[in-house]
């Protein structure tokens, strides 16, 4: 009986004119046909994401909120500033061009917060893009410089809110970047000096284009910008501009200011004192342009808004509310080995103080659980017998003895 000849199940090519033919339970695929196949899947992948993308759910400022809540604790004032400027930048942009009549054209609402480091700024910024459904990025602004300096020019922005966007332009051009450490870029004085600035005032004036809505050439990749590289035009109208920043020492500017403003005068919602633990608080532009933004920066980021400093009592809830709250995560990490993750009360409150007392804000509650519970996530997975794990507060403080953490120094 003659040999039967293997062929592509596919393309019906013989396996001599193929470079691999894959078998199959009952079939081939050969290697043409296969990078074919990846590229329709890759082609239905983006068609996806379009999709994704350009339907932009437009939410009422109170569900913004209430969205928000599910996943950064407190920091009100923040959110309300943000739920309304985010409504308003997403009806500026679903606004059908504006009628000859009317030429009311609204404006663009870039936000800059002001907060400590840790205090949920990047959190809060992510939160709202996720709600959003529209790309998002964040982008270091001390890493910036002005084109020609060792450094990123501020276009590798654009490019990587391209990537988030899957190379989709018209997605990108809705998206939101969030700029932080915006206060690293301040000029050293509120006087512009005369030498040049490559890290501050320079940058500030590149980032200006951004704001103020304008075509950009972006290299596709990123990186530095070759004369045969490939462009593409985005244009920044319509991405909103969310930049934070803990601006280290503006207590004393908004400090300074109020004692010149407060004499004579009371404060509008009635209070008359200044709660002096907490003057961020009270911050308004002319605060930031005297801690050494330009003034078009500051003109082009019109929503100011500010974030409280973590207290015990925020810290503790962190531990245990927002949807994706680090306890539930642990809880759900030793779910998928069989094991049933119990923390005693006290133990969340050992966590909230060692992290005030060494100063480590939100970001220390996870190295903290981390340190306690790094030994039984690496001895439970293989016990057979381990169905619980109940973490006392004798057993959360010999773990956390054994960690760098307690050996640091509180200055
Ligand atoms: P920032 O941008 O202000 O430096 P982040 O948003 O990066 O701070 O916060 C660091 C981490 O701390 C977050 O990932 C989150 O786990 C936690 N966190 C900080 N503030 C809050 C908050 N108000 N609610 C919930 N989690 C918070």
């Amino acid at each position: 009986m003659a040999k039967k000849i293997e062929r592509c199940s596919f393309c019906g090519r013989e396996k001599a004119q193929t470079n691999v033919l894959i078998a199959g339970l009952d079939a081939h695929i050969c290697d043409y046909c296969v990078s074919q196949a990846q590229t329709i899947i890759s082609e239905e992948i983006t068609t996806k994401t379009n999709k994704q993308f350009t339907k932009i759910e437009l939410q009422k400022p109170q569900e913004i909120k209430k969205f928000l809540d599910q996943y950064v604790i407190g920091q009100d004032e923040a959110k309300i500033v943000m739920a309304v400027a985010v409504y308003n930048h997403f009806k500026r942009i679903t606004q059908k061009s504006p009628n000859h009549d009317d030429d009311v054209e609204i404006e663009k609402s870039n936000i800059i917060m002001v907060g400590e480091t840790g205090t949920g700024k990047t959190l809060l910024a992510r939160t709202i893009a996720k709600m959003l459904k529209v790309p998002f990025c964040i982008a270091d602004a001390t890493v910036l410089t002005e084109a020609g300096y060792v450094g990123e020019d501020v276009e590798s922005i654009l490019s990587r809110l391209l990537q988030v966007a899957d190379y989709n332009v018209a997605a990108a051009e809705k998206g939101i970047i969030f700029i932080d450490e915006i206060d690293k870029i301040a000029r050293k004085s509120d006087n512009p000096s005369i030498t040049r600035d490559v890290s501050g005032e320079g940058v500030q004036q590149a980032l200006l284009k951004l704001l103020e809505g304008s075509v950009v050439n972006v290299p596709p990749q990123g990186g530095r910008k070759h004369p045969e590289q490939r462009m593409i035009q985005i244009d920044t109208k319509n991405i909103l501009f969310i930049a934070g920043g803990a601006f280290d020492g503006i207590n004393k500017v908004i400090a300074s200011r109020l004692r010149t403003n407060v004499i004579g005068y009371s404060f509008a919602d009635g209070k008359d004192s200044v709660d002096k633990e907490n003057l961020l608080q009270y911050i308004s532009p002319p605060d930031l342009k005297k801690f050494g933004l330009i003034p078009e920066i500051v003109g082009r980021m019109p929503v100011v808004t500010f974030m409280h400093p973590l207290k015990k009592e925020t810290l503790r809830k962190i531990l245990t509310e927002p949807k994706n709250a680090l306890i539930k995560q642990y809880t759900k990490l030793f779910e998928m080995d069989g094991i049933k993750l119990k923390v005693e009360d006290a133990v969340l409150d050992f966590i909230v103080d060692k992290s005030i007392e060494f100063r480590l804000g939100a970001r220390g509650l996870r190295s903290i659980i981390e340190g306690i519970l790094t030994d039984a996530m690496f001895e439970l997975p293989s016990s057979k017998s381990a169905k619980e794990l109940r973490i006392d507060i004798n057993y959360a403080e010999e773990k956390f003895r054994k960690t760098n953490i307690s050996k640091l120094r509180v200055a």
